[in-house]
């Protein structure tokens, strides 16, 4: 580790990933935090589980094509307790609001936090509010907790990952990542992307619901760091297999593929903030996405690739020419401050 904190160690690529390692685990190493889900499952009775996550946001520009710090927020939050199978249900929001913001920009943080909690069913049931002198924070910085309740003894963790099973996406990558560079307008470059920030409580609920979900073994979002870091926590946190992808198999917008190419990024390693990832059985794969693309948010939903058997795990993409080439956990991600 370098001495000082870099920007990168908040990328969700390889620095986060070491942070976590050798700092956060370092002290405060025990069963529940170990697993390193996206939130948190504790066990309160023989048939009953809480799902506990927290993030914090600090998305700049605060408002951006698709969504802004608020919904974000929130969306943010209901998915990581749908990655271990929860039905969210409380969430807290603690502010730290820049001296000056003008109170119309709260308002509209504030709607979209109601619009979509109460949409989604989720209470906003406790909170904090700081401010601090101007210049000491960029305008606003979100924390939200979430709380939910993992039911009918869902069970989903990295060991139940298995040689042959199939690889979901829900939809088309890379667009929260590459709406949010634009809106910064850095590259002088014009486009119509849309962030897919969304909550995807709906969905999950209609997997989970159905007569596959003993066959879902693994969900994560693929938020910072994008398909790439996700895959590779999957296959670094399990043992003796890898996951391997196909390029034509992932579904992604024309805009979004022609602004990564002209700036040289990497879809993979782009931040989503309203897809998911499914480890799935072989035998179910195709009925879920069957089920996924019933609803607006899984219209585009596709088996991307499968996790197989292997003595060095890895990620391996099958490009487009037919190639192989290994997929890295990302070092840092394009910019910071995405999310
Ligand atoms: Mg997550």
């Amino acid at each position: 580790m370098k001495e000082k904190i870099l920007l990168s160690y908040g990328s969700g690529g390889k620095h986060t990933f070491e942070f976590i390692n050798n700092f956060v685990l370092k002290y405060f190493s025990n069963d529940i935090l170990n697993q390193l889900l996206d939130s948190a499952v504790i066990k309160i009775s023989d048939n009953t589980k809480l799902a506990f996550s927290i993030d914090s946001y600090t998305v700049s520009p605060i408002f951006f094509p698709g969504g802004d710090i608020g919904k974000l927020s929130i969306c943010g939050t209901i998915n990581d307790l749908l990655c271990v199978g929860a039905k969210p249900l409380f969430i807290s929001l603690s502010l730290i609001i820049e001296e000056g913001l003008e109170t119309e920009v709260m308002e509209k943080i504030f709607s979209s936090i109601k619009e979509v909690s109460e949409k989604e069913n989720v209470k906003i049931v406790t909170g904090d509010t700081k401010v601090v002198q101007k210049g000491m924070c960029d305008k606003i910085f979100i924390t939200t907790a979430g709380i939910g309740v993992i039911e009918n003894n869902i069970d989903l963790n990295y060991n139940k990952i298995e040689a042959g099973d199939a690889v979901i996406i829900t939809g088309s990558i890379a667009e929260h990542g590459c709406a949010v560079l634009l809106s910064r307008g850095a590259y002088g470059f014009k486009s119509d992307i849309q962030s897919d920030c969304a909550s995807l409580k709906g969905l999950v609920e209609k997997v989970l619901a159905s007569n596959y979900a003993q066959y879902i073994k693994f969900m994560r979002d693929p938020t910072r760091g994008g398909v790439a870091a996700a895959l590779n926590e999957i296959v670094n946190k399990t043992k003796g297999i890898s996951i391997e992808i196909e390029e034509e198999k992932i579904p992604i917008k024309d805009n979004v593929k022609h602004f990564c190419d002209l700036l040289g990024f990497d879809p993979l390693n782009i931040a989503n903030e309203g897809k998911m990832l499914m480890i799935v059985s072989p035998t179910v794969a195709e009925e879920v996405v069957k089920i996924l693309k019933q609803y607006h948010l899984g219209k585009d939903a596709a088996i991307i690739g499968k996790v197989v058997r292997d003595e060095k795990p890895k990620v391996v993409l099958k490009t487009l020419y037919g190639t192989k080439r290994i997929v890295e956990l990302p070092i840092a991600e394009e910019l910071p401050r995405i999310c």
